[in-house]
């Protein structure tokens, strides 16, 4: 290629004339050399696309100027002249790296310049070939790097979002991820449906995002979700929908789990690249298969401390709460009173009218209690046909007259039968916690209380004082 330099090394100054004529008429830069030692000081000096050297030369022969060459400079090619005589050293040459030789007896230009394209050609695929080598390790490496990285996140996502968290941990935890891992000015995240631990919205900005820009971001984002259901449901008219986007480039991903349902987005003004776009899919996935597990947990929990006839807290549970309430007034020194109700001759009910009518009335009774007691009260199915009523801050004197009123209450309820208006009486005792005693010995004093009452005729309060009240 034109413009490329050659070394061209001769110590005959009549063929080192011509030759360089004929180059530089090819185009080439060329720099001559009349013995080894100018040779070697322009090869000091700079780079050489290609040597062409005499193998006899005075000062520095051909041989020991092709060895500073392919030590120095390897991607330079040599081609070497010779006469007849020195056959042998050109072969040597061949060996050392140069790319070919010349016989100077019937050199033809001809030749010489076929030659010298030849060389040229190799240089330039061996150039070509380590730009390509070069291209591919950075691939790889940048391949290397984005995956070293991606596993970064999605490690980081099994420790942000796995194992039983709160809603406010797994809102918290799947802004932080995205926030943290692409570059965006804003970020929300509305949520509806959920119970009182799961935050309704949740925000996040860049510090130069203006209060009105976020105002508008957020009011996008509501009226997104207020326009439930979402599109991908193939219902609603939300055609258009992100002409109105706030930013001019938004990501966005429903969240649905159970009652649960919402939208995550994020904004800037740059276009996201795939990847991002992946990375955010992936962390929204991630976000709602949390929300999903909470709420099985949630659900999981519900069925392990309910009755399933009556709704009602069941045993479990009311011994879990009666721990609780009994530390708790021990150390504040409050009363804590126990109301331990009986169905007054509930086998009869089932033995005359049947199991599901039976069924039937302990759901009576059991609406009836959750109705009848305060907010704070406790009110759990212990078993059976039998309930208690746990009364935080209530002394014996109260909690009896609560339990009056109850039993009162029961004895006006009505089932209403295809055959029959079936009314029901319970027994209650009634106990408070003493000083030096625990949750066992309340429940004792309470159910020693609802036997007394049973024992007196039914229908009616005892205390563990040993009062009765009808
Ligand atoms: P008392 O007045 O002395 O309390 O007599 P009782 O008949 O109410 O008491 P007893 O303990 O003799 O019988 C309780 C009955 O409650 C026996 C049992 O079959 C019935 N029972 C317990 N659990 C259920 C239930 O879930 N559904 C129905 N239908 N009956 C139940
Ligand atoms: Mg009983
Ligand atoms: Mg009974």
């Amino acid at each position: 290629m034109p413009g490329e330099k050659i070394l061209l090394a001769d110590d005959e100054p009549q063929l080192l004339e011509v030759l360089t004529e004929f180059l530089q008429g090819q185009g080439y830069a060329v720099q001559g050399a009349a013995d080894g030692l100018q040779a070697l000081a322009a090869l000091q000096k700079e780079e050489f696309t290609l040597a062409l050297l005499d193998l006899k030369l005075p000062g520095r022969s051909g041989l020991e100027l092709l060895s500073y060459i392919k030590a120095h400079y390897p991607e330079t090619e040599v081609i070497l002249f010779t006469g007849h005589a020195e056959l042998e050293s050109a072969v040597q040459a061949l060996r050392l790296g140069a790319y070919d030789y010349l016989l100077k007896s019937d050199l033809l230009l001809a030749d010489l310049q076929a030659v010298i394209d030849r060389a040229l050609e190799r240089r330039r695929l061996t150039e070509t070939n380590r730009t390509l080598l070069e291209n591919l390790r950075q691939a790889q490496e940048e391949l290397a790097q984005r995956r070293s990285s991606e596993l970064t996140q999605i490690r980081r996502i099994g420790e942000t979002l796995a194992g039983p968290l709160t809603g406010q941990q797994i809102t918290k935890g799947l802004l932080d991820l995205i926030w943290e891992s692409l570059p965006l000015a804003v970020l929300g995240l509305e949520l509806r449906g959920g119970g009182e631990d799961l935050p309704q919205e949740a925000y996040r900005r860049q510090p130069e995002v203006t209060d009105a820009s976020l105002g508008a971001f957020k009011a996008w984002l509501k009226n997104q979700v207020q326009g439930w259901p979402p599109h991908w449901l193939g219902v609603g008219n939300q055609k258009g929908e992100d002409r109105e986007a706030p930013l001019p480039s938004i990501l966005k991903a429903w969240v649905q789990a159970g009652e649960v349902m919402g939208l995550v987005a994020a904004g800037r003004e740059p276009p996201f690249t795939p990847e991002e776009k992946e990375l955010f899919r992936i962390f929204t996935l991630q976000g709602n298969a949390a929300f999903k597990n909470l709420l099985l947990y949630e659900k999981v929990r519900s069925l392990a401390i309910r009755d399933g006839l009556t709704g009602l807290h069941n045993y479990r549970y009311f011994w879990e709460v009666l721990h609780r309430e009994v530390e708790l007034a021990r150390r504040y020194q409050r009363p804590l009173s126990l109301l331990f109700l009986d169905i007054d001759d509930f086998k009869k009910v089932n033995d005359r009218l049947g199991h599901r009518v039976g069924d039937t009335v302990l759901k009576a009774l059991g609406s009836f209690l959750l109705e009848a007691v305060r907010h704070a009260d406790l009110v759990c199915r212990y078993g059976g046909e039998e309930f208690v009523v746990l009364l935080a801050e209530t002394g014996l004197e109260q909690a009896t007259a609560s339990a009056e009123r109850l039993r009162q209450g029961v004895s006006e309820l009505t089932v209403e039968l295809p055959e029959e208006n079936l009314h029901f009486t319970v027994s209650i005792g009634v106990a408070e916690l003493k000083v030096g005693t625990d949750g066992d010995d309340l429940v004792k004093g309470a159910d020693a209380a609802l036997y007394r009452a049973k024992q007196a005729g039914k229908n009616r309060v005892c205390g563990d004082d040993g009062n009765l009240r009808e």
